[in-house]
Parts: structure tokens; C-alpha cells; sequence
């Protein structure tokens, strides 16, 4: 029989190409955002916090022929402070204050240009007391390129005005405490509009009527909401609702799209009952079961999370999958901070995988899960957190690498380590604990969970994958006999901020007959694994179920027992403070270094470029490294291949 050596070498060739899920989620609108002339006041920290937001009652007009706002926001507010004299909201100065309305009075007010408007209360209201106070206002919005309020047409000429104000817009509209640690308790909508026209907003249409000129409607919504999750849409709606069943209790989907519309995404509308249902079985509830879940057609090409409303371009199985799981993340408990943005925006992306893997064939979800990588790895650098200095650009911030694909990757890849059960039951522990639900969360609290359900210690994942940057590319060398597979793994990464990321690495045996995914977990760089197969594996291909964000892979097969140097021996081995290498045969140094098993560089002779001939002999002298006993690597390299060999350090003689 012949025996074919062969080296194979897997390439993983990258395009930097941007996959078509983009359009499929509430990216694109997004990148449309400008808003550097914000101050950092709007990130919210330290902005009203001397009261705790109870109750909004939102009154608004707004006639979808023009681009115009009469409100009145009554807001009832406890003190948290001692004794406050004054209340801020933020309003956008293009909008006018009529009065300011306190115990049923006018009040002073100060509206700032920059946006701040100041209430001087009469009296002083003392810590933990409840009160309430209303702001009458008019005007054209703030039109700031966000789309925070939004005049638009469809069907040619029918007018629409919809909102959406993550992640500073509720401003632009309406006076507000848009911080992103105080949801309003619960809030209640009033709605005015020409007749002809239906709006849709959050929580249950308790009632609607309409005279000869107007119609009008009720919304009322008793679940925790942030600001920026208050919305309203306005246009010649259809209305319809599907009915989603479980456990003996049914929930309404109820439906606001255009009349032209309606026959085109009428089917894909229906399969939002199967994502739900899939959904509830997967996160054991839906967080607002007691209201309903509703979509409304605006004109943006993607969607936007309102709670219990998402607003959405266009129905594809991604959108509403993305879109319906921001009602757990994101609305149900929202991101502390735009720096925990991944907490919604990786979630939902990782949520629509999951939807596609449960249905759509197995290659449509690996295909997806290849090009994720593929974009993610475009780039050498950027993290998955937020940096501080970058929460007030929204392109940062909902940047779609980063912050969707490469969060939803990570996920992805704790699932694979932790396992299916451990991986669901942390997230459903995330979404159960009651110091999160209905209200904020931290990157942190998301890691303790998994730590608690797996056991493990996840900081250093955490740490490489969430706040540092890159990813690694992998160099496998390996060498099979018979039953044997000698596998050594060195790691490179494409970012300085991480030296080596800890995360298993898969790898699939391929035999004549039979395979098999070896998942191996490398401590250290270089690390070498024997492994005992039930067959013999003639091929390794790397991660090919794409469990691991990496990129430029190479697999290189050896037909010799590439540990046992032939090109040199050492003496004596097991070593002592001072070895002595002899090359075999003429060769070119650039590099020797030795390694403990933790990866730590022992020696390093740095760049030698020198040309050794047979039987030449190098000292190395480890005087003064107190080496302990056990297994160290030593590694000889050249410009294109290295040699290494496993050394010994005998314990002390008692
Ligand atoms: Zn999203």
C-alpha cells in the first residue's frame, strides 16, 4: 500500500464584506443618527435624580399632514431627595412650553436652550412624598436627523408620523426623564388624530371613538417602561390580531400595517405565534402577558423594539424574530448603559440564530453562523463593550459588528462551553432575577449567572471577549498514528489588547469511516495534547460547526513525530540549571525559547539569524530561575517552521 503524505492546509479565507442579515434587524436606521451636538447630559447620569418617575399620563394631537405636536405630560413623581425645590425634564428648546401646571396652578419654569427645562416648585416636598405636576407644549419637533419623530408618506401620498427615540430622541418629542436608571412605572396614552387614521402605541387599546372631525384612543400600559421605549405611529392603519396559546392562557399579536400591505406580509406576520411560542418555551414566559404584543408598519427599512409595539419596515422571519426577543432584552430588562448595549443587541441577534436554527435547515444557520464571523473578524480591532468615551456616538454604539453580530458570536460561544442546559437556565436565572426584571442590567450581572449555573470562573472569558478586542487565528500542527493524534496549538491575536484568548477550541477527527469533534482546551500558546482515538484520523478540520469567533486558521499535517526533534538532542534531559543543545544537522536559527506549562517565556535567546552546522553545541544557562519541577517546551524556530521538544525538570531527592 502506498502511503500518501500529505500536508493539508485550511485556509479560511475572509471577505470583509457585509452580509446581507444587516437589512434584516433595526440597524440600518440607526446609522442615520447625528448627534454630536449632545452634551453629555443626556447620557442621563446625574440628571434628575431627585425623583423617582411613577406614572406618566402622555396627551398628545398629531395630525399625520403635518409636522407638529400639542401635548400635555402629567407626571407623578416621589421626592427621593430631603426636600426638592425644583424638577428638571429634558425638551428640546425648538418646542414651546404653554404652562406649567402644579396643585393646579401655573408655575415658573426656565427652558433652557440647551434643552433642560426647570421647574420651580412653590413648595418643598419632602422626601418620599408622591406628587404630580403637568407640562402643556407645542411645536415642531427637533428634527435633528435621529428620526425621533418622523413625517413620512406611503401608498405614494398617504401621510404617517411615526416615533422612535432610542437612544436620545424622546427629547426631541416630549418632556422627559430619559435616563437609563428610572423606568417609568407605568404610563397611560392618549391619542388624537384626524379621522381616517388609527395610532398605535404601547400596552392595551382600552378605548377609541371619533366624532366627524377626529378620531381618538386610549392606550394604557401597566408594566415598567424607559423612555425611550414610549412610542406612537399614526397613519390609515388595518388592524388585526393572531392569537398565541400556552399554557392555557392565549396572548394577543395585534397588528397596525398599511391596507397595501396587509396581503404581502400577511403570512409572515402569522409566524410571529410560532417565534413566540418557541421563545416562551426557551425563556419560560413573556414579560408582558398580562397586555399583549403588537407590531406597527412605519417606513424605516428595519425595526424598532417598542414594548408590547414593535415598529417594524418589513416582516422577514430575522426582523421579527430580532424584534420580539428585545421584549426580553432590552425592554424587559434594559441596558444600565449605552456601554451594555450588547445586552440588548447581542441578545435579540443571537435570539434571531436561534430562531433560524429552529427553523430554517441546518445549512441556512451554519451559513449565517460562518458570515457572522466573517464579519466580525473583518477588522482586527473593537470590542463588544462600549468604551466610556464612545457612549455618545450612535454609531459606536450600535455598531453592527461589535455590538450585535460579534456580542450574539460570544453568546454563542458560551452556549457551546457551558452546554445547552447550562447555557438556558443562566439566561432564564438573568431574566428571573428580580433585582433585573423589568428593570436594568450590567454586563456583570449578566457573567454572574453563568458563573453561578456552570461553576466557572468566566472573568478572563469575559474579560478577553467582551471588553478586549480581536479574536485569535490558530496555527494546528498534528501528527496521527494509527490511533494517536499528537495535536500542538499555537495562538496569534489580531488585537495587542489581548495576549491569549481562553476558549475551547473544536476540531473534527477525520477517519476513513468515522469522525469526531475533539474539543480541546489550550492553557497556554504552543500547547501540546495526545490524544487516543477509537479509530485512526487521518484529517483535523478546523471548528466546522463555526462555535468559535477566528479567522486565517491553518492546519498543517506532519508525517513525523514533530516533537522529537531530529534536527537536535538535548543534554542532559531531564535538565538541570545549565542543558546543552546539539544540532544533527545544518540549520538556521533565528529563535530559541523555553516555556513552563503556563505559557510563561523561561528563556528567550531573542533573534540569533545564525546558520548552525552539524554537531555544533549551544549552552543555555538557567542559573537564577529557580525552575520547579515538571514539563517545560522547548522551542527552536526558523523563518518558516520550528522544532520543539518537551524537557523535564526532575524534583528535588529528598
Ligand atoms: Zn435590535
Amino acid at each position: 500500500m502506498k502511503k500518501i503524505l500529505a500536508i493539508y492546509i485550511f485556509l479560511f479565507i475572509l471577505t470583509s464584506s457585509i452580509t446581507a442579515q444587516e437589512n434584516d434587524c433595526d440597524y440600518p436606521l440607526r446609522q442615520l443618527y447625528s448627534l454630536n451636538h449632545l452634551s453629555e447630559t443626556y447620557r442621563g447620569n446625574g440628571f434628575a435624580e431627585n425623583y423617582d418617575l411613577k406614572y406618566h399620563r402622555l396627551s398628545w394631537f398629531v395630525n399625520p399632514n403635518e409636522y407638529y405636536i400639542t401635548g400635555e405630560v402629567m407626571s407623578l413623581f416621589k421626592a427621593v431627595n430631603d426636600s426638592i425645590d425644583f424638577l428638571e425634564f429634558e425638551l428640546t428648546h425648538n418646542l414651546t412650553v404653554d404652562s406649567v401646571i402644579f396643585h393646579g396652578e401655573k408655575i415658573a419654569f426656565l427652558h433652557k436652550t440647551s434643552g433642560i427645562l426647570r421647574v420651580t416648585l412653590p413648595v418643598f416636598i419632602r422626601k418620599n412624598q408622591l406628587d404630580s405636576i403637568s407640562v402643556f407644549y407645542h411645536g415642531q419637533p427637533e428634527n435633528n436627523g435621529s428620526g425621533s419623530f418622523v413625517k413620512d408618506i406611503h401608498n405614494s401620498n398617504i401621510p404617517i408620523i411615526w416615533t422612535l427615540s432610542q437612544p436620545y430622541g424622546s427629547r426631541d418629542w416630549w418632556p422627559c426623564k430619559h435616563s437609563l436608571n428610572d423606568k417609568i412605572d407605568s404610563v397611560d396614552i392618549f391619542i388624537k388624530t384626524l379621522k381616517g387614521n388609527l395610532a398605535a402605541s404601547n400596552g392595551i387599546l382600552v378605548s377609541e371613538n371619533e366624532d366627524s372631525l377626529y378620531y381618538y384612543c386610549h392606550w394604557k400600559h401597566r408594566y415598567p417602561i424607559a423612555a425611550y421605549l414610549v412610542a406612537i405611529a399614526v397613519t390609515n392603519y388595518t388592524r388585526f390580531s393572531d392569537w398565541v396559546f400556552y399554557d392555557n392562557k392565549s396572548l394577543e399579536i395585534l397588528n397596525y400595517i398599511y391596507p397595501e400591505s396587509v396581503a404581502g406580509f400577511r403570512s409572515n406576520i402569522q409566524h410571529t405565534i410560532d417565534v413566540m411560542q418557541f421563545y416562551i418555551e426557551k425563556f419560560g414566559f413573556y414579560p408582558f402577558d398580562k397586555e399583549k404584543y403588537g407590531h406597527a408598519q412605519f417606513g424605516r427599512n428595519g425595526g424598532m423594539e417598542h414594548q408590547t409595539m414593535s415598529f417594524m419596515g418589513h416582516f422577514s422571519e430575522m426582523l421579527v424574530a430580532h424584534e420580539l426577543a428585545h421584549q426580553w432584552f432590552g425592554d424587559y430588562i434594559t441596558c444600565n448603559s449605552w456601554q451594555d448595549i450588547w445586552l440588548n443587541e447581542s441578545f435579540a441577534t443571537f435570539c434571531d440564530g436561534l430562531v433560524t436554527q429552529r427553523f430554517q435547515t441546518p445549512q441556512t444557520y451554519l451559513n449565517l453562523l460562518r458570515d457572522r464571523i466573517s464579519s466580525i473578524t473583518s477588522q482586527p480591532g473593537g470590542s463588544v463593550f462600549v468604551p466610556a468615551g464612545d457612549t455618545m456616538s450612535v454609531n459606536r454604539v450600535f455598531n453592527y459588528r461589535l455590538s450585535y453580530q460579534k456580542g450574539a458570536m460570544v453568546l454563542n460561544m458560551l452556549r457551546f462551553m457551558l452546554g445547552e442546559s447550562a447555557f438556558f437556565t443562566a439566561v432564564r436565572n438573568y431574566l428571573n432575577d428580580p433585582s433585573l426584571r423589568f428593570s436594568y442590567a450590567r454586563t456583570d450581572d449578566l457573567r454572574k449567572h453563568f458563573e453561578q449555573v456552570s461553576g466557572q470562573d468566566l472573568s478572563s472569558f469575559f474579560q478577553n471577549w467582551i471588553y478586549g478586542e480581536g479574536f485569535p487565528s490558530y496555527k494546528i500542527t498534528y501528527y496521527p498514528v494509527k490511533n494517536h493524534l499528537t495535536i500542538m496549538i499555537e495562538q496569534f491575536t489580531s488585537h495587542p489588547s489581548v495576549s491569549f484568548f481562553s476558549n475551547p477550541v473544536p476540531l473534527l477527527a477525520k477517519g476513513l469511516y468515522q469522525d469526531s469533534l475533539l474539543v480541546l482546551y489550550p492553557q497556554y500558546n504552543s500547547q501540546i495534547f495526545d490524544i487516543d482515538l477509537a479509530f485512526q484520523a487521518d484529517t483535523l478540520i478546523f471548528d466546522p460547526y463555526y462555535h468559535i469567533i477566528s479567522a486565517s486558521n491553518l492546519l498543517i499535517k506532519k508525517n513525523i513525530p514533530f516533537e522529537e526533534g531530529t534536527k537536535f538532542i538535548v543534554m542532559p534531559n531531564p535538565i538541570s540549571e545549565t542543558f546543552e543543545i546539539q544540532f544533527l544537522e545544518q540549520l538556521y536559527i533565528k529563535n530559541i525559547t523555553l516555556t513552563d506549562l503556563s505559557g510563561r517565556v523561561i528563556y528567550d535567546s531573542g533573534d540569533l539569524g545564525k546558520i548552525v552546522e552539524p554537531g555544533e553545541k549551544k549552552q543555555v544557562s538557567l542559573a537564577g530561575f529557580n525552575l520547579k519541577p515538571g514539563f517545560y517546551l522547548l522551542k527552536i524556530t526558523n523563518n518558516f517552521n520550528y522544532s520543539v521538544k518537551r524537557l523535564y525538570v526532575l524534583p528535588d531527592k529528598p
